[in-house]
């Protein structure tokens, strides 16, 4: 892994760099022994271990953690960039659309833990959660296309959902986010977080 300890003052703050690594170590009273290790996204390792370690105990795990994930993420394959999207977009476009959407950005988040894209149609923005970054290209052609389609229709409608069951691995590809929306669900029993409430005057794609 290459990584950018010097800032970039070319590249805007917000963006993180593609391999970036954020740690964020919880420590929490009700754990005794279990020390447990989750990728949230590509960029957010979470270390949760019990409240009575050391520091020096904590440091030790946390680079163990890391490594670990670190080499979980190099196994995973097909990892997407904001480069894909538009490339991915714009073939859709052509092949759907006639080539008649326009839209001004489609990039990756890291804050949509709960939705998998959305689509200001009338900032023409699309963003994509970036828990997709590494999930297979049907899947992701299948989010992109059903934010595109927001472009010129908004809500559910039957009309919309015309417009993406053009795409003929649209039913496979949800059936593949609600069995990951389910797996996520299962992992959150275990943790004390609670689901932030999405302000959202955007739409958001469902698995369903
Ligand atoms: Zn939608």
């Amino acid at each position: 892994m290459k990584t950018r300890l010097t800032q970039d003052a070319t590249k805007s703050p917000q963006a993180p760099c593609p391999d970036e690594l954020v740690i964020r170590v919880i420590r929490s009273n009700r754990r005794r022994k279990t020390v447990s290790a989750r990728l949230l996204n590509w960029h957010t390792l979470e270390i949760r271990v019990p409240a009575h370690l050391s520091e020096a105990q904590i440091e030790q795990i946390t680079q163990e953690m890391v490594a670990r994930a670190l080499r979980k993420r190099r196994t995973m394959r097909n990892y997407a960039s904001d480069e894909t999207l538009e490339q991915r977009a714009t073939h859709y476009n052509d092949l759907y659309f006639a080539g008649q959407l326009r839209w001004r950005s489609i990039r990756f988040v890291s804050n949509q833990q709960r939705r998998f894209g959305s689509c200001s149609p009338t900032r023409g923005t699309i963003r994509i959660s970036d828990r997709l970054r590494h999930v297979p290209d049907f899947v992701l052609d299948y989010v992109i296309i059903h934010e595109l389609a927001h472009l010129l229709q908004p809500d559910h409608s039957p009309t919309f959902w015309e417009l993406v069951y053009r795409y003929p691995k649209t039913e496979r590809a949800r059936g593949y986010l609600m069995a990951m929306e389910l797996e996520q669900v299962r992992e959150d029993t275990h943790h004390t977080t609670t689901t932030n409430g999405n302000i959202n005057e955007e739409d958001e794609t469902h698995a369903s």
